[in-house]
């Protein structure tokens, strides 16, 4: 077998990304659907659109489930993995021995993978959305209280700012600084890290494509694919399911004992309230679900957080000078995508590690009790 020039496998733009996934799926003689987004359209004025393609038997007891730009940006990394996947016979071969089906997601959040944003056309953080939106639940309103210091009047951030932020991580202790910021918060639409007041049309059309191809599955795995947090180059496997034990110890029978868990600290992550793997258990209750996030380090904290200030500050200043502007876009795609052969031969290594011990543990005979 030849080296595979990781390159190969990534696109610089959502439009081509998504062009090189279809064709990737259609030499597999696989027939894609695409969603196309009712009203949003791409930087390019381009169409765009969730597409989801089914490898293998659709009424097999097993699935596995891998999608990609959930947080828009995101999807230069998770588009890579997926048409890497597509690509890989011998992957795809042992998928098919044990009976495994794999459904690629591509571009959960088309709108923020062709605008450089981590949130949707309604400035809503889709892996923030999927929450019971009947039921009571927690909005987080201290995230009002330093949303001014986020997203300042001034771009660059102003000293006074910086240092204004600095001193109320310090005051929090950085944990909760970053669990006030990151966790969701339903009092600013303007702000970072909403989860919006009910579902997008992401949520409405991954929910469907969930539901369509999991019922009947007896068990589905789901790798959700992220980029942002921890050291660069590194996936960390983030256990993406509810608080429940039994499910974070199969996760972790399956990918290691490196799985970690947002619920007891030990992630890069805060606790993720209303994630998109949520929905598995009310759209496929009868299966056994394990999910997780496989989250690639890109750069420091600071800078990530700092380009995701930058973009809100951008969308409340759309009149931005041009250079303004793209400066604020460069530092967003740099925050979410290392474009280096080194970077993507790791993060190609690490998600072939884990798609193949998901095909690897979906494929032994069911232990239901
Ligand atoms: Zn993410």
């Amino acid at each position: 077998m030849t080296p595979r020039a990781p390159h190969r496998f990534f696109s610089p733009t959502y439009a081509a990304a998504r062009a090189g996934f279809l064709d990737a799926v259609r030499r597999l003689g696989v027939a894609p659907e695409s969603h196309v987004h009712p009203f949003a359209r791409g930087a390019q004025d381009e169409a765009l659109a969730m597409d989801a393609a089914l490898v293998g038997d659709p009424h097999g007891a097993s699935l596995l489930v891998v999608t990609s730009a959930t947080h828009g940006v995101e999807g230069f990394c998770g588009s890579g993995c997926q048409r890497a996947l597509l690509d890989d016979e011998d992957l795809l071969r042992r998928a098919a021995a044990g009976n495994v089906a794999i459904l690629l997601v591509h571009a959960v959040n088309p709108y923020g993978f062709s605008h450089l944003r981590r949130a949707n056309e309604d400035n809503v953080d889709p892996n923030r959305n999927f929450v019971d939106f009947a039921a009571p639940r927690a909005l987080n309103e201290a995230y009002a209280g330093i949303h001014a210091l986020l997203v300042p009047d001034d771009w660059p951030p102003t000293e006074a700012n910086r240092v204004a932020l600095a001193a109320r991580e310090t005051e929090m202790g950085t944990p909760a600084f970053r669990a006030l910021v990151t966790s969701g918060q339903a009092v600013q639409p303007a702000g970072l890290f909403y989860s919006g007041t009910q579902p997008t049309w992401s949520n409405v059309t991954l929910r469907d494509i969930v539901r369509r191809y999991g019922r009947g599955r007896e068990r589905i795995g789901w790798i959700d694919v992220h980029t942002g947090l921890g050291p660069s180059g590194h996936g960390e496997k983030i256990f993406a399911g509810r608080n429940d034990p039994a499910e974070l110890a199969r996760a972790r029978a399956w990918y290691g004992a490196d799985v970690m868990s947002y619920y007891d600290g030990g992630s890069a992550s805060a606790e993720v309230k209303g994630p998109i793997t949520g929905c598995v258990y009310d759209q496929c209750p009868d299966a056994e679900p394990t999910s997780i996030a496989l989250e690639y380090g890109t750069r420091p904290m600071e800078d990530v957080l700092g380009a995701i200030r930058g973009d809100h500050w951008l969308q409340a200043h759309p009149d931005a000078p041009a250079a303004k502007r793209e400066a604020i876009k460069r530092a967003m795609r740099e925050a979410f995508y290392v474009d280096t052969e080194e970077w993507r031969g790791m993060v190609l290594g690490q998600a072939r590690a884990a798609f193949l011990q998901a095909v690897m543990a979906l494929s032994v005979a069911p232990s239901r009790h």
